[in-house]
């Protein structure tokens, strides 16, 4: 059994939508479709997702949201009318988010959450409806009806493992299911909505949940490129790829799966494989557990994420002091900021951290610190940028630090900081934001255009 999900421009117009039954119909094996809310149809365009954001805030600020909401209501009159189905739909889309504003509206986060939960919710019903009208029998399954419980916590909920059993009775259907994704329901009973994207992790969710032989997430690009084709012109696109390094990967910004969405799949070891709707017949990229590695492949992929802070510490004899890491990392705990790496030398620590956790209490940070810790130099560095050399293959074989560094060098990029764990999944490196783009073109130029990398 395969889950199948779309993404937002897969399911944004009528045509896209026939074009993903195509694929679901297809396809007997394909039981489970995940559907997002329709996103942009061009450039300019704006998510659904979106436009009920601005929907919420219109109401919160006590404003008149109609236009708003018209706005909502004409895209699925979009849809509908050219699929030729009949309007009933859009009376239940007026009704369902008048019905939330009036319940809600003195409970702004679950108002939210509610009013987010519509964009999917709303497209797999009219997905199903479309789909049963052609006589293939399928089913709408609403995240409560299928047992997705997550936790209370509004915009960031999490799959409660409970969930797990219930989702498995999903394989009792004989028709083809489409499920919302993006939320689920809390114990408290609300509508709680994963982190944006979110729809990646109901797929994995749910694929988990059934035991899914295959988890096929559907977008608009047909697998995963080895570096930011905005970057670096026409790159290769990966066609295996193992859990740990598409998580790597994706927190250094590659945005085609959500990283959340990974660790579902990881535990049961359930295949994923990013195809594209436009090109169905491409192979995609699969994501698994393991995979092989030969020459060409040594390193999977390069990124470069930017917005990072950096706090420099020094003290002279630190590594014989006992606790004193404890305690830096103390002050970080009392700000709830987490942090990403950690690069050390016996006397000197750098502390790298998202810019966003610490913007706004900087100052406050560094003199608990320095009242703390007993440091002997403290300094801040911002627009850090996070280089990383993502690949299994590059604790089989040696030099690969040297050719990045190389690369790096050859484009006289100076690297203010290097991190390498012990599993060797990836190399990160610390360069200034400037420099982020010239970095990834160097690098990629020697790792995938013959100039490196030889078992
Ligand atoms: N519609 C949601 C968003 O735009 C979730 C998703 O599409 O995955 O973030």
């Amino acid at each position: 059994m395969k889950v199948a999900k779309f993404g937002g421009s897969s399911v944004s117009t009528a045509d896209q939508i026939k074009k993903v039954l195509n694929i679901v119909n297809s396809d007997e094996d394909r039981k489970i479709i995940i559907v997002s809310a329709p996103g942009k149809r061009h450039k300019e365009d704006v998510k659904t997702t979106d436009l009920l954001i601005r929907l919420y805030e219109k109401v919160i600020d006590d404003l008149d949201y109609i236009s708003k909401k018209e706005e909502i209501i004409q895209r699925y009159a979009d849809i509908i009318y050219e699929l030729d189905m009949s309007d009933n739909l859009l009376t239940m889309i007026d009704q369902t988010l008048e019905n939330f504003i009036a319940t809600l509206k003195d409970k702004p986060s679950r108002l939210l959450d509610a009013l987010l939960s519509c964009g999917e919710n709303f497209n797999a019903q009219l997905i199903a409806e479309y789909n049963n009208s052609q006589g293939i029998p399928t089913r709408y399954v609403s995240p409560g009806e299928a047992g997705i419980q997550v936790t209370d916590l509004p915009q960031n909920a999490q799959i409660l493992d409970q969930s797990y059993e219930a989702l498995y009775n999903l394989r009792a259907y004989d028709e083809k299911l489409i499920v919302p994704g993006f939320f689920g329901v809390s114990r408290q009973n609300y509508i709680v909505t994963f982190p944006r994207g979110g729809s990646d992790i109901t797929g994995a969710i749910v694929a988990r949940g059934v035991r899914a032989d295959l988890y096929e997430n559907f977008t608009d690009v047909s697998g995963i490129f080895r570096a930011n084709p905005t970057i670096v012109k026409n790159p290769e696109v990966i066609d295996e790829i193992t859990y740990r390094e598409m998580r790597e990967l994706s927190y250094a910004g590659f945005g085609v799966f959500h990283d959340e969405a990974l660790q579902p799949l990881h535990k049961d070891r359930i295949p994923v494989v990013i195809k594209n709707t436009n090109r169905p017949n491409d192979t995609g990229t699969f994501i698994r557990h393991d995979r092989e590695i030969n020459s060409s492949n040594i390193v999977s992929g390069i990124s470069c994420d930017k917005g990072f802070t950096v706090l420099n510490i020094k003290k002279y004899l630190m590594n014989r002091q006992v606790g004193f890491t404890r305690k830096i990392l103390g002050v970080l705990e009392d700000y709830n900021i987490s942090f990403d790496h950690m690069p050390s030398g016996i006397d000197s620590i750098s502390i790298i951290m998202r810019s966003k956790e610490i913007h706004n209490r900087e100052e406050q940070v560094l003199n608990d610190i320095r009242d703390k810790c007993d440091v002997d130099e403290l300094s801040v560095e911002h627009d850090l940028a996070i280089l990383m050399i993502v690949g299994e293959g590059m604790h089989r074989i040696v030099g690969t630090a040297n050719t990045i560094t190389h690369a790096l060098a050859e484009s006289k990029i100076n690297l203010k900081m290097m991190n390498q764990g012990a599993s060797e999944i990836s190399i990160m490196f610390g360069i200034d934001v400037a420099d982020a783009d010239k970095a990834v073109k160097s690098t990629y130029e020697y790792c995938y255009n013959g100039k490196c990398l030889k078992i």
